[in-house]
């Protein structure tokens, strides 16, 4: 028999409220009011006990990445298959923070399974989530909740995001355990950094988030390069050597830019442009910015079109390559062109990063391969000893197609493999060396040659030409811009074929453009000239014209 058991259920209510750390919710589902704890009202911001529609004024604080698992766990009550159900997510309370709070609720239907009261009891796990593991900084929901506050209270704020240049090549270096590891230097380094009033996240992959508070743009620029100082020479970790640069983008809070998402936005743009300007950089972000980003987005979804389509809009020109002793045509290097109806011509040196940092590079570089070599073919009937020099992108190699690919096209179009040259450049070579080797042995093993272009661009070329050395070198033509006037750059130049040759490499010069340069540069010992003064990039009609037209084929 039932003991006698006298409880009001209001008073039943208000202690069982008041006792447990839960927000505890009654809801009538008929009514669609909701009753709710003090403890709750407070947390949300809320001034009514009973409150109408509350699960749907509660969804609206739920963080966007955590719908997903908001509904699944719903699924089965809704379909009739469970009376209750359990989820963790993040919502948004009164002060704007991202809590997480564990829901556990119990459903009471009527005789034909329509749901009629809700009890639920939601356990508030505060920030209990809010560190990265692998650094021990606040996390990215931490970095927003915190821009949020400072917005709230009015500070004077501008956030940076900051990431480590080219960190994929620490990882295929080494391990992506390697890669933590730099993280975690590299983050601790960057805490020690910054002054007490700036605070530091760790936001998605490599990258940092630091909040500043009451900064001028010349602090903030100075931490930045105490940072960049910090790590400005070759490293080392567990006995391996890694280089670490920082390119960071920023964005102060103002008029315009007064929201977590615009200051976040915003210092991306800035970011973005600073890994395009050459990394290694901090760049504040300005509006004109936003209009190149908008810039990119479109030629970007261009690009796309054009791929699909064909590879409509590209075009693959050539510019003649000589020999310096008597300036006869050795062979062409072939160079992407593409046009759009809307853009006009866009340059290399616009399209081709967007290329290679959407991978779009992978089916492009395909594409060149097999025109050069089906353009290579057909001028071999002119100049049978003509040599086609081809650019390929470091992105290539990590496609795991890439010499089947060479391989399959080589085969199909016939060519002989000894006038075929892979140029890569200098960023090329400072990725997984061993991956490196194995490539380029067996580019030499199927007959083509392997040049290493931009030479002197880069940090230390000369080491990497003893690691992994190339049959062609081809001097940058930076070297040959102030050859008139710059000692330095005569001797680098006469100082990199006696090195070059004396280990069997052959050196080209590019961008050599006038008579004046020719002259200095003659005396010099070189083997091939690639500039204006030769010849331009041409398309392949006008390239036939120039060199061809009168040989017999
Ligand atoms: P690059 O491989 O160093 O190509 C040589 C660039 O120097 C070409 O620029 C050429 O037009 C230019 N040049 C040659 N001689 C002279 C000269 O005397 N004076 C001056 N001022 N410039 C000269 P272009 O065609 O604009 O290409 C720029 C870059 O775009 C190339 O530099 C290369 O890195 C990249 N690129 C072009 N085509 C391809 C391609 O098919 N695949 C890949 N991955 N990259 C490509
Ligand atoms: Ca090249
Ligand atoms: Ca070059």
């Amino acid at each position: 028999m039932k003991p006698a058991f006298d409880f009001d259920v209001n008073d039943l209510y208000f202690a069982l409220s008041a006792s447990v750390d839960e927000y505890i919710i009654l809801t009538d589902c008929i009514s669609g009011y909701s009753r709710v704890s003090k403890a709750l009202r407070d947390e949300f911001d809320f001034e009514d006990e009973y409150i109408k529609d509350f699960p749907l004024k509660l969804a609206r604080r739920i963080h966007h990445d955590d719908f997903a698992t908001v509904k699944e766990a719903y699924r089965n009550v809704e379909r009739g298959m469970a009376d209750s159900y359990c989820a963790e997510y993040r919502v948004k309370n009164a002060l704007g923070n991202w809590i997480w709070i564990r829901e556990h609720s119990t459903i009471v239907r009527d005789g034909f399974g329509k749901i009629l009261n809700v009890a639920s009891a939601i356990t508030n796990l505060g920030r209990r989530n809010n560190t990265d593991h692998t650094t021990g900084l606040l996390n990215k929901y931490e970095f927003e909740s915190y821009v949020n506050l400072c917005i709230h209270q009015n500070l004077n704020i501008g956030i940076m995001i900051m990431n480590i240049d080219d960190f994929k090549n620490i990882n295929n270096l080494y391990s992506r355990q390697f890669g933590d590891n730099v993280l975690r230097i590299a983050a601790q380094h960057i805490q020690n950094a910054v002054p007490t009033n700036a605070k530091v996240f760790r936001l998605d992959g490599d990258e940092f988030g630091i909040v500043f508070i009451d900064h001028l743009k010349s602090d903030i620029k100075q931490i930045y390069s105490n940072i960049c100082n910090h790590f400005s020479t070759q490293r080392e970790y567990q006995g391996k050597k890694y280089y670490c640069t920082f390119s960071a983008g920023c964005c102060k809070f103002n008029e315009q830019n007064n929201t977590f998402d615009i200051l976040v936005k915003n210092s991306h743009t800035a970011l973005d442009h600073a890994k395009a300007k050459g990394k290694s950089k901090i760049i504040f972000f300005e509006q004109k910015l936003s209009e190149h980003k908008t810039r990119e987005l479109k030629l970007t979804e261009l690009l796309r079109e054009s791929i699909e389509n064909d590879f409509r809009d590209f075009e693959l020109f050539c510019q003649p390559q000589v020999f310096a002793s008597n300036g006869k045509l050795k062979g062409g290097e072939a160079l992407l062109r593409w046009r759009t109806d809307e853009f006009g011509p866009i340059s290399p040196a616009e399209f081709i990063p967007i290329l290679e940092n959407t991978n779009m590079i992978v089916p492009v570089g395909k594409w060149v391969f097999e025109r050069a070599l089906t353009i290579c073919k057909e001028w071999l009937k002119f100049c049978p000893d003509f040599m086609m020099s081809i650019n390929v992108s470091y992105i290539q190699l990590y496609d795991e197609n890439f010499l089947d690919f060479v391989k399959k096209t080589i085969k199909r179009i016939d060519i002989p493999t000894s006038h075929i040259i892979v140029e890569f450049t200098e960023s090329c070579f400072v990725t997984d060396k061993d991956m490196l080797h194995s490539v380029f042995n067996s580019i030499r093993e199927l007959g083509m040659k392997i040049a290493m272009d931009d030479f002197g661009t880069g940090y230390s070329s000369l080491e990497i030409l003893k690691e992994v050395p190339a049959d062609i070198v081809k001097i940058d033509k930076a070297f040959v811009r102030n050859i008139q006037s710059s000692k330095f750059d005569k001797t680098f130049i006469r100082f990199v074929v006696e090195l070059c040759h004396d280990v069997d490499i052959q050196v080209c010069l590019e961008g050599v453009e006038t008579c004046e340069e020719l002259e200095i540069i003659s005396q010099m010992g070189l083997d091939f000239i690639q500039g204006y003064y030769f010849g331009k990039p041409l398309d392949t009609t006008n390239f036939y014209e120039t060199f061809f037209r009168n040989t017999v084929a």
